[in-house]
């Protein structure tokens, strides 16, 4: 097992952190208790290991992201519980386990890791007043809709969001809750993650600085920041999990410079220190964005962020449309992370954000869909292409290649998150991968270089998505929640919405 070895290193040195591996893996737990008395599993290892197994033959391609960027034909991985023991050529696996998924026809790879997200906002697509404006119209236009949101409807959409995402190939998700109306709780996006079974990194956002105050949101929408930091701590408590291959995490996550106080953005950084859980937050989405950040703090949004102790390697940036030189360097220098947001970017007309910059100084940078109401899909294969396609408008054709985006939209959203678990397809990994079925139409012409037709030929809808070595998608079905009532229940609560607003 030599090989194997060397490979998980090498994987774990790409994701980085790989320091915090070996401690790690001993908490390792299992995610389906094996079914009593089945000794066959281990038989002659001498381990005391009955995890269920997972075997994976006969992929067409099975792309890693590993060290050595392995795409291997005919190939597949072998899974004990929730987590990867061997990746190769079908022919070097075991032949056997307690599941076997045969995918020729299929190219499989790592679940891709959305880095930013505003789940509740799914009922709110398209919203007349909002298509047509940029970031703080489109923001001052929403506000009021939100205010009338319940836990119910959080809980519905962030369901809803979920399933579109998992559907599309992404196995964890963060999401950045900053509005809590009515009652609504972080707990109830928790809810839904649990039910639906994708990896989650539940961001306790926050606003607290309203109109009155010379905020953008209305102060219906705003919090006390003594509640706030009290609420954040309980759902830090309650559910933070930071052991290797965690399903939940929670992030500490006030919305943005414009809509909170100085002091939250510092104490939420001391919160978040002292449990050592992440930090994120928007900035430097658009140039209004930067002016405002110069007039009000009298500094750039990056000068800001570190004037507060937000730059390091436990927070992530959504956007970053604007930052200039001096932030690159500082978020390189500091390790700070960035989600990019291409299709809300567009959308709202924010601009084009110098991803490659970002990443030949050094900055970490994952992919994210942004919220509903600003993209208004939410589909990551898709968003990995928009990636590819806008960095062309802006920079060139070179500007980005299809591996590239993949490697954004999985590596890249790992280390974002603070990740070695995920990512790749390698021994010590989780096991969340996805499939797609290369027969489809869409594909035709392009089984040359099935890696690359990944990103450009856009497949919408993945056939399998593998959680923590669980099945949540087969033959393209949602495994876990029954969809349909889910999606009538979601369009029902989205019209109760616009009807309160008026
Ligand atoms: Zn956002």
């Amino acid at each position: 097992m030599a090989m194997q070895q060397d490979e998980h290193r090498a994987a774990a040195s790409q994701v980085g952190q790989a320091e915090q591996a070996g401690q790690a893996a001993q908490r390792a737990y299992t995610a389906h208790p094996a079914p009593a008395g089945d000794p066959a599993l281990h038989a002659g290892k001498g381990e005391p290991c009955a995890a269920r197994t997972l075997l994976v033959k006969h992929a067409d391609m099975l792309v890693t992201m590993d060290g050595a960027r392995r795409e291997i034909r005919d190939g597949g991985l072998y899974v004990e519980g929730n987590r990867i023991v061997a990746v190769g050529a079908t022919n070097e696996l075991p032949a056997e386990a307690d599941e076997v998924l045969d995918l020729r026809g299929h190219i499989v790879m790592p679940g891709l890791v959305n880095t930013h997200h505003h789940m509740y906002q799914s009922l709110t697509r398209a919203v007349p007043a909002a298509q047509n404006a940029e970031l703080f119209g489109w923001l001052t236009s929403l506000y009021r809709v939100w205010a009338n949101l319940s836990p119910e409807m959080i809980e519905v959409s962030t369901l809803t969001a979920m399933a579109e995402l998992l559907l599309s190939g992404c196995t964890t998700s963060s999401d950045h809750l900053y509005l809590y109306p009515n009652g609504s709780r972080l707990d109830d996006s928790i809810a839904a993650a649990r039910r639906i079974g994708m990896r989650f990194h539940a961001s306790r956002g926050s606003m607290s600085v309203g109109q009155k105050d010379g905020g953008l949101p209305p102060d219906a929408v705003v919090e006390r920041e003594d509640a706030i930091l009290a609420d954040t701590q309980r759902v830090i408590e309650t559910y933070h999990d930071d052991g290797r291959y965690a399903m939940l995490r929670v992030v500490v996550a006030p919305c943005s410079p414009f809509s909170v106080s100085r002091d939250l953005m510092r104490e939420s950084a001391k919160l978040a220190r002292h449990y050592g859980v992440s930090l994120h937050t928007h900035l430097a989405e658009n140039v209004n964005d930067v002016a405002y950040s110069r007039e009000k703090f009298g500094m750039t949004p990056a000068q800001y962020a570190e004037d507060l102790g937000w730059v390091g390697h436990d927070v992530w940036h959504a956007h970053c449309v604007q930052l200039d030189d001096a932030g690159i360097a500082l978020f390189a220098r500091t390790g700070t992370g960035v989600a990019h947001c291409p299709c809300s970017n567009m959308r709202l007309a924010s601009g084009i954000a110098p991803v490659g910059r970002m990443r030949r100084a050094g900055v970490p940078v994952g992919l994210g869909v942004d919220g509903s109401a600003s993209n208004d899909g939410a589909q990551m294969v898709a968003e990995a292409r928009q990636a590819l396609l806008l960095a062309r408008v802006g920079f060139g054709p070179d500007a980005m290649t299809a591996r590239e985006a993949l490697e954004i939209a999985t590596l890249g959203g790992a280390r974002v998150l603070g990740r070695n678990d995920i990512g790749a397809l390698a021994p010590g990994m989780a096991a969340d991968f996805v499939a797609f079925d290369l027969r489809q139409p869409l594909f035709a012409g392009a089984l040359h270089d099935p890696v690359a037709a990944l990103v450009f030929c856009a497949p919408s809808q993945v056939a399998l998505s593998v959680i923590d070595g669980r099945v949540v998608v087969k033959d393209g079905v949602l495994q876990t929640v029954e969809l349909g009532p889910v999606i009538e229940r979601h369009n029902r609560l989205a019209a109760e919405l616009a009807t309160a607003a008026g």
